[in-house]
């Protein structure tokens, strides 16, 4: 069983040259007044008036069921909350400071995309990367300038980015969706690299699982055949 929690980031090692693309030193321009790595939790919605966000977000719906392949591929228990004016915001866990695992989805944009599993899936897998990360563990903005906490945001969305490409790959999604939403959302936030070296890490690390699954493959079936132990193993990633 393969365990992409502690993932090795190949994706995060592109070269320097996605160093270089990164917006350095920039001010914050997404809202950010104080020092700080993340952004205020957005309002929890209320969906029990709506029968259509009810079955969207119930355990039988699109959100239940992407959860539920989510935290079995991931082996990792978050919780997903329908929230108000956004795409979606993961709220990690940290001991002692904020309780969190939580992954804010927006209600709109799962009503409007509920015909797209493959990009809930892949806004969902980039949050539960957020949760896995421990990178707020142990780091106080305050004591850092702005250039280095933009730098170490980037670094930690690249760290989402390339969770998603390989947890899609898990869960049976194609990253195509998630990729086509980022280049019509590309914005000017410090925090991204631009759209191309987002593109990159997603597709290196979906294709880097993929290479895993076949060199798996060809250990439990080496003349093509099928190994009963090695299909339940595969099976089972
Ligand atoms: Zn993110």
């Amino acid at each position: 069983m393969s365990r992409i929690d502690k993932i090795d980031l190949n994706a995060r090692n592109l070269g320097s040259q996605l160093r270089k693309t990164a917006r350095r030193g920039a001010a914050p321009s997404d809202g950010l007044q104080q020092k700080n790595f993340g952004e205020k939790p957005p309002s929890p919605a209320d969906i029990s008036k709506d029968p259509e966000l009810m079955k969207l977000f119930s355990q039988r719906g699109l959100v239940g069921w992407l959860e539920d392949k989510i935290k079995r591929a991931s082996r990792h228990k978050g919780y997903i909350i329908p929230a108000e004016d956004i795409t979606a915001m993961a709220m990690p866990h940290i001991p002692g400071k904020q309780d969190g695992n939580k992954v804010f989805l927006g209600t709109e944009f799962v009503r409007k995309n509920q015909s797209n599993p493959d990009l809930i899936a892949g806004v969902l897998a980039h949050e539960w990367g957020h949760l896995i990360s421990d990178f707020l563990i142990g780091r106080n903005a305050e004591d850092m300038d702005w250039g280095r906490i933009n730098e170490l945001r980037r670094e930690e969305e690249s760290y989402a980015d390339a969770y998603a490409g390989r947890l899609l790959y898990l869960i049976g999604h194609k990253p195509d969706d998630l990729i086509k939403h980022l280049a019509a959302h590309e914005c000017c936030s410090p925090k991204y690299f631009n759209f191309e070296t987002r593109k990159a890490i997603i597709l290196t690390a979906f294709n880097e699982q993929i290479r895993r699954q076949e060199t798996a493959a060809r250990i439990f079936a080496p003349n093509g055949g099928s190994h009963p132990l090695g299909s339940r193993l595969i099976a089972e990633v």
